[in-house]
């Protein structure tokens, strides 16, 4: 194995992209008004991720693992009875819309079991040490799927249920959940707000989805304080934004929680070229964001990180964006240049904003208060 490089597992399968989202037009089911087209959430992002690592020189140097359906008993671990039986009802009609935004096919909650699945696979796979860390190509995404709540394109909580996972079968206790999608993690928020041995981190665009959703204020409940961090960023952020949010808030909480494993919700949908979110990220800030978190995981959890690929929609740059954290993950050099590179990082105000300093000292402000009161 070359210096530096790590076992990195690589979950994917053909079957994700049999996921029938519908011939919506972007977000919108067809109608008199709304001429069928194809919906936002489509195979293609995922496809053309999986095509580029395999043509790339890391096609090689990924430890494929195969999903498996997740079990009812894995999914109740967090979901409802009426949840499952909902997204089963659904799908035995033939399919329609299942919640928000969330347009199902009659193979779709099959399939979900399959993601979920496969999330449960790379955390086996990593803590027994059969791999470093794991990236899950997913689909359908699961960041905004709550107990009972399907949204977003979100019909199983695939991250929260690898938490839950690691937790109950392997026994881990501390654990962090970074989310870096455009769009606030609100599933795993839910999932983990009174529980303070799991810190949840959410970086996203201000109140973009769900709606009223990931405000700074909201840090934990009465036995949890401190253990949410949400980091809402103007629309426009890029990568001064971010790469001041993880030094000044991401990196140093994670060195100060100790976490035994991380979790990262990997959506591309605050790159650049993202046709739902606002932010001007190029591939080189998500291979950024990705080191800092191998850092840390080095340091405190032997370089235990699952990522649960989630939302991201431009079919041309999601690739790009995912194969740079597949080559910080691996520690190896994809031999693929990112066309777009020079494109995006030209970009005006790619520098950090003094606006955007502030909505970060807003939540620097907010945990240190916390942090005092205690
Ligand atoms: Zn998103």
């Amino acid at each position: 194995m070359a210096k530096g490089s790590k076992r990195t597992g690589w979950v994917y399968s053909e079957i994700f992209n049999w996921h029938d989202t519908g011939r919506y037009n972007m977000l919108w089911a067809p109608s008199l008004s709304v001429q069928p087209g194809q919906h936002v959430e489509n195979e293609e992002t995922k496809r053309r991720f999986y095509n580029l690592l395999e043509v790339s020189q890391l096609a090689e140097h990924v430890t494929r693992i195969r999903p498996r359906p997740a079990t009812d008993k894995e999914l109740l671990r967090f979901h409802t009875p009426a949840h499952l039986a909902h997204l089963q009802q659904v799908c035995d009609a033939g399919g329609g819309e299942a919640g928000g935004k969330t347009h199902v096919g009659a193979a779709s909650f099959d399939i979900a079991r399959l993601a979920a699945g496969g999330v449960l696979e790379a955390v086996d796979a990593v803590i027994e040490g059969r791999v470093d860390n794991a990236y899950v190509l997913c689909r359908p995404p699961g960041h905004h799927a709550e107990a009972e709540l399907v949204t977003g394109f979100c019909l199983l909580a695939n991250g929260v249920l690898g938490v839950k996972h690691a937790r109950e079968v392997h026994g881990l206790k501390r654990i962090a959940v970074v989310d870096w999608d455009v769009h606030h993690g609100n599933g795993a928020e839910t999932a983990f707000l009174d529980d303070p041995d799991v810190l949840t981190i959410s970086l996203h665009q201000d109140n973009l989805f769900p709606p009223d959703r990931g405000g700074f204020e909201v840090v934990g409940g009465s036995c949890a304080q401190g253990s949410n961090i949400n980091v809402p960023l103007p629309p426009g952020s890029g990568s001064g934004a971010y790469r001041a949010a993880f030094d000044q808030i991401v990196v140093p909480a994670l060195e100060q929680f100790a976490p035994e494993m991380i979790f990262v919700a990997s959506g591309f949908d605050a790159a650049a070229m993202d046709p739902l979110g606002h932010m001007m990220l190029s591939s080189e800030d998500f291979h950024y964001m990705a080191e800092c978190l191998l850092k840390v995981a080095d340091q405190f959890c032997a370089g235990r990180i699952v990522m649960t690929h989630e939302g991201g929609y431009s079919a041309g740059y999601v690739p790009y964006c995912g194969l740079a954290v597949i080559e910080a993950m691996t520690g190896r050099n994809a031999g693929i240049e990112d066309p777009f590179r020079d494109y995006i990082v030209n970009y005006g105000a790619q520098d950090l904003q003094p606006h955007q300093q502030a909505a970060i000292d807003a939540v620097l402000l907010t945990h240190q208060l916390k942090q005092a009161a205690e």
